[in-house]
């Protein structure tokens, strides 16, 4: 590992200036996806801006009926929330589909959304990989790809993003707040990723330096009939081979309004317009959500090992919506 200064510093404004001085830099909160990665290599910070003990860790109510969740809220901490569990069971639910407890009890929000692709060749510094060292080739893209992208992916990268709670958040309208250092601004979560194109290195729409200091869900009073459906090889701890988010909103059987994200298909995390669009205002059926399914993934382009995400994200999806309905919407 490459030797490194360690800095503590007093408040928001004097880790980013210490950040933007130092161009190989990194913030560390949870660390527990940064430091696998200096072990391997793979990022080699020089200096580490410790963010853990700024005043960014509290859960609070907005007077709007939203909540705003500190950066450095622990995942173990968020998914145990009183408020979360009534008013946004996915979050709480994607929470506790990801990792095992001890990380949970580390692991941060905004590490969290910031996390890092799983991709095996991004994580093997003797492959080519355009993310950790542009201009390389990506290996995954003809070859071990199964878990990889079926939506959105380039030539340059198929990774997809590994973070259960971004599904969530991309679901529910969420909204970073951060300080970048020309100062503060706000990033809808489903702006904040970025698709792979040519620059997969570039993963995100922030500046380099920022620090991310909370996370805004608004209100969205059907949140309470929602949840995160997640398929993974091992039960106890696995990232997604595919996941859905989802919240419906039904008056009798019409579907007035809802929410679905999907996660493991894409460089970021998915929000299915298409599929929403094509449940509105219609009565519900599993065969309804088949084809609301369906449309979103029309665009999907299977890898060589992954072609049976298709037909599993469409499963889920179905699942995910009947469970919400309920039984005399089947
Ligand atoms: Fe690297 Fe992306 Fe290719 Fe994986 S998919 S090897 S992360 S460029």
């Amino acid at each position: 590992m490459r030797p490194f200064r360690y800095h503590r510093p007093a408040g928001v404004a004097e880790a980013v200036a210490l950040l933007d001085a130092a161009p190989d830099g990194a913030y560390l909160a949870g660390g527990t996806n940064l430091v696998d990665l200096m072990r391997l290599g793979v990022q080699r910070p020089d200096l580490l801006v410790d963010v853990n003990r700024l005043a960014l860790d509290t859960v609070d109510p907005l007077p709007d009926g939203g909540l705003r969740i500190g950066a450095t809220v622990r995942n173990s901490d968020l998914a145990a929330h009183p408020l979360v569990r009534q008013h946004h069971p996915m979050l709480s639910r994607a929470l506790l589909a990801g990792a095992s407890g001890q990380l949970r009890n580390m692991a941060t929000t905004a590490g969290n959304l910031l996390q890092r692709t799983r991709c095996v060749y991004f994580q093997d510094t003797g492959r080519a990989c355009n993310k950790r060292e542009p201009g390389t080739g990506c290996a995954a893209l003809h070859g071990q790809n199964r878990d990889l992208a079926i939506l959105d992916w380039s030539e340059a990268c198929v990774a997809t993003h590994p973070s259960d709670l971004a599904v969530a958040l991309v679901a529910l309208d969420a909204v970073v707040e951060a300080y970048e250092p020309d100062g503060p601004r706000e990033v809808p979560v489903t702006e904040l990723h970025r698709s792979p194109g040519a620059h997969p290195e570039r993963e995100t729409t922030l500046a380099r330096g920022t620090l991310i200091t909370a996370v805004r869900v608004p209100p969205l009073p059907f949140a309470t009939r929602s949840t995160y459906v997640k398929v993974r090889d091992r039960a106890s701890f696995a990232f997604a081979v595919g996941s859905v988010a989802a919240a419906l909103d039904l008056e009798g059987d019409i579907v007035r309004d809802v929410r679905l994200a999907y996660g493991a298909v894409a460089h970021r995390p998915w929000r299915a317009y298409r599929a929403e669009d094509a449940l509105r205002g219609r009565p519900f059926t599993a065969e309804l959500a088949a084809q609301a399914a369906d449309a979103e993934l029309a665009a999907a382009r299977p890898l060589h090992h992954n072609a049976f995400k298709v037909p599993l994200i469409r499963n889920i999806t179905v699942r995910a919506l009947t469970d919400l309905a309920g039984p005399v919407n089947r």
